[in-house]
């Protein structure tokens, strides 16, 4: 009988085998940058960060479109 394990993400048990499927299909949403806003923003500025300085002008442009979107 499998040890049951939990899951550190939303703290429901598993079997050993299938904690690990569960998290990538229940929590794979949640590797970029978490679950809250601010994570997310952290993690987005983080990665604007590290791109070259045309790459950023990219990015700029494409949010500003976005930005002009009727929502
Ligand atoms: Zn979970």
């Amino acid at each position: 009988m499998p040890e049951p394990v939990r899951c550190d993400v939303c703290g429901k048990l598993f079997s050993s085998s299938h904690v690990s499927s569960h998290k990538r299909l229940a929590h794979a949403k949640d590797k970029l940058g978490g679950s809250t806003p601010e994570r997310g923003m952290k993690t987005i500025l983080e990665i604007y960060d590290s791109l070259s300085a045309e790459n950023k002008k990219r990015v700029l442009a494409q949010l500003a479109s976005l930005e002009r979107e009727p929502s």
